[in-house]
C-alpha cells in the first residue's frame, strides 16, 4: 500500500543548522548533506518526560491547532518567551529541552486565534519558514497533541484515563491500562537497476508525481521483510541487498520512516493500478517530476543517488 501523505514536494531551501559533533558528522559522511542535516536537527532536540526543576522560565511554545503551528509573523520562527501566545489552552505537554529551554505543545480549541503579530502555519508550510530543528519539534508537538487528543477514554474498559505520573502515557484508572504515543513505521525504498532508479507516481498523489516506494510495515514483520513485500506487491519486481538508509519522524500523521536502498533482482513491472498510476525507471538525466532534497527523506533518497554518481 502506498502511503497517504508521501505525496509531499521537494523543497531545496535550506537554513542555517545548530551544532553538530564531528563524531556525528563522521557518521553520516557517506550519505547526502542532508540526511546528515536531518540528524543534526533531530539531536539538537533532548526529548524528556518531566521538565527539569532548573529550567529558565523562557520557553519555546509550540502552539497547536487542528495541524496548524503558530509562529512569530515576519520573524519566521517559533514563539519564545515566558507565556504561549495564545489567551486560553486545553492541554499544555512538555516535550523536552532545545537550547538549554524547555519546550511546550499548547493544544488549543479550534477557535483559539494567536497573539498579535503571530499566525498559525500548517505544518507542512512550516518548512523551510522555521529551522529544521524547530520543524521537527513542531511535528512532535503535532503527534503528541493528538495522541493525547485520541487517547481520553480507555480502550478496555471505556473508562476515562489520565496522564501517568512518570511516563509519556495516559493510564486507565479502572483495569491500568496503558496508551503510548502511536507510531506507525513504514519503510520507504529506493531501488536501482543499473544506472537507473525505480519511481512510481502514486494513485493518491495530487498532479503528475514520482517518488519512491513506501509502505506501511504489517504487525510480525520485520521492516526488511516489508520492504520485500512492497515491492512485489507494488510493481511485481524482487530485489536484493537491502540496506538501510536512514529514518525519519513523519507527523502526517504519525510515521516513522525507515529509508533503504535496494537492487532489483528480477522481474517485469507490473503495477498495481489501483495504488499506482504509472513507474517506471528512470535515468539521472532524465527524471520525471520528484522529490530532490528537501523536506522528505524519499528526496534524501533521490539526491543522495545523484551525488553517489557524482562522486
Ligand atoms: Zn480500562
Amino acid at each position: 500500500m502506498l502511503l497517504r501523505g508521501m505525496s509531499h514536494f521537494g523543497n531545496l531551501l535550506r537554513v542555517p543548522l545548530a551544532t553538530a559533533t564531528t563524531a556525528q558528522l563522521r557518521s553520516g559522511e557517506e550519505r547526502s548533506c542532508q540526511a546528515i542535516e536531518h540528524r543534526r536537527a533531530t539531536l539538537n532536540f533532548e526529548l524528556i518526560v518531566q521538565p527539569p526543576s532548573d529550567i529558565p522560565d523562557e520557553a519555546h511554545w509550540i502552539v497547536v491547532r487542528g495541524g496548524h503551528i503558530v509562529i512569530e509573523a515576519g520573524v519566521e520562527t517559533l514563539p519564545f518567551g515566558p507565556t504561549p501566545p495564545v489567551d486560553a489552552h486545553l492541554e499544555q505537554h512538555f516535550l523536552g529541552l532545545l537550547d538549554g529551554h524547555a519546550v511546550w505543545a499548547v493544544d488549543v480549541d479550534d477557535h483559539e486565534e494567536p497573539h498579535d503579530w503571530h499566525e498559525f502555519v500548517h505544518l507542512r508550510g512550516l518548512y523551510g519558514r522555521v529551522p529544521d530543528h524547530q520543524w521537527v519539534a513542531a511535528g512532535r508537538a503535532e503527534q503528541i497533541v493528538q495522541w493525547d487528543r485520541t487517547h481520553r477514554y480507555c480502550g478496555r474498559c471505556g473508562a476515562g484515563t489520565r496522564h501517568h505520573a512518570k511516563d509519556r502515557a495516559r493510564e486507565c484508572p479502572e483495569c491500568r491500562l496503558l496508551a503510548y504515543p502511536r507510531l506507525a513505521p513504514a519503510v520507504i525504498v529506493l531501488v536501482e537497476k543499473g544506472d537507473e532508479i525505480l519511481l512510481a507516481h502514486g494513485a493518491q498523489f495530487p498532479q503528475r508525481f514520482f517518488s519512491t516506494l513506501a509502505g506501511f510495515v504489517e504487525a510480525g514483520e520485520s521492516l526488511e521483510g516489508t520492504v520485500h513485500r512492497e515491492i512485489k506487491e507494488e510493481v511485481g519486481i524482487a530485489v536484493t541487498d537491502v540496506t538501510y538508509f536512514d529514518s525519519q519522524p513523519w507527523p502526517f500523521p504519525n510515521s516513522l520512516m525507515v529509508g533503504f536502498t535496494a537492487k532489483w533482482a528480477g522481474g517485469d513491472l507490473v503495477i498495481q493500478e489501483d495504488e499506482i498510476v504509472e513507474a517506471g525507471w528512470y535515468r539521472a538525466d532524465d527524471l520525471p517530476p520528484c522529490p530532490i532534497g528537501g523536506m522528505s527523506i524519499a528526496g534524501w533518497l533521490i539526491k543522495d543517488w545523484l551525488d553517489r554518481r557524482n562522486r
